[in-house]
């Protein structure tokens, strides 16, 4: 009779403390959902933060890819690179985003590639932005506040 074996296998590695994920590991969290590239407004306050269709203008929105990723903040000085750190608060991420999710202690949606091992996964749960977005040389700053829309949260 053989002993029960211990469960050796570990974790996958976003369940690991973020700030201990190798840059590779970091940026594979990130789904392409595109959402944190579009404009939000944060009521006064409050700090509740509602998201708009309207896309940042470095936004490629056939591929739902930034367009200048390496110099993003350069280019636009609202985008903020993500770190550990900035996720102690991550308020402003939307609630579907992985990295708010994981610093929230919650876990990574069943869509997300990481876990369905797909990137369509995404957009086929209704997740990208892509396609369903209209750019901000469009949009007059004011108007902004016509263009909420509440994205499908997970
Ligand atoms: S919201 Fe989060 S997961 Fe989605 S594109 Fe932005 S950083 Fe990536
Ligand atoms: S600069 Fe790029 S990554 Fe930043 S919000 Fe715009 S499209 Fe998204």
């Amino acid at each position: 009779m053989s002993l029960p074996q211990e469960a050796s296998e570990e974790p996958p590695f976003w369940q690991r403390p973020l700030a201990t994920l190798s840059r590779e590991q970091w940026e594979q969290l990130c789904d392409r959902c595109a959402k944190c590239c579009l404009h939000s407004l944060e009521e006064r306050g409050s700090r509740r933060v509602y998201f708009t269709n309207v896309a940042c203008r470095l936004l490629d929105l056939q591929q739902c890819r930034c367009r200048d990723y390496p110099n993003r903040s350069a280019e636009v000085p609202r985008c903020r690179t993500l770190t550990p750190e900035l996720l102690a608060d991550p308020y402003w991420l939307p609630d579907s985003c992985a990295y708010r999710r994981l610093a929230e202690g919650k876990p990574l949606p069943e869509w997300h590639p990481l876990r369905s091992g797909r990137a369509e996964s995404v957009a086929e749960s209704g997740n990208c932005v892509c396609g369903r977005v209209v750019r901000e040389q469009q949009v007059k700053p004011a108007a902004l506040k016509y263009h909420l829309i509440d994205w499908v949260r997970c």
